[in-house]
């Protein structure tokens, strides 16, 4: 009766123990989370008001943007109001990888940078 009390005891504990580092990694994820957030909210703007300077500079329209858009949206082959990263193929060992800007995970060779955008996607 002892060890099997004291057992089950571990076995709490152990839980509890489990249960607090699942609290934290929630919350640490929340955290990043909001962050994300805040940073995807002030990109917005930076964006909003970088294309109203834009439009007062140049004569560009909404209606051009908005058309803009469509052609990168289409890029990827499904209208479907983002974009999609395709694979690529890695320049040292030419495998496939995601695009995600990351080093090969063949090779570990850098990925080459083929426009200005290649590493946000
Ligand atoms: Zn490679």
């Amino acid at each position: 009766m002892l060890f099997k009390n004291l057992r089950q005891d571990l076995r709490i504990a152990d839980a509890s123990l489990e249960a607090s580092g699942a609290q934290r990694s929630a919350e640490k994820a929340h955290g990043r989370l909001e962050r994300l957030d805040d940073r995807l909210s002030h990109l917005a703007m930076v964006t909003e008001a970088l294309w109203h300077l834009l439009k007062s500079k140049t004569g560009w329209t909404d209606e051009m943007l908005m058309q803009e858009l469509q052609h990168i949206d289409a890029a990827d082959g499904t209208i479907d109001q983002r974009r999609t990263p395709r694979a690529i193929k890695c320049h040292a060992c030419n495998r496939n990888l995601p695009a995600d800007g990351r080093d090969c995970i063949y090779c570990g060779a850098p990925p080459v940078m083929s426009s200005p955008f290649s590493k946000a996607w």
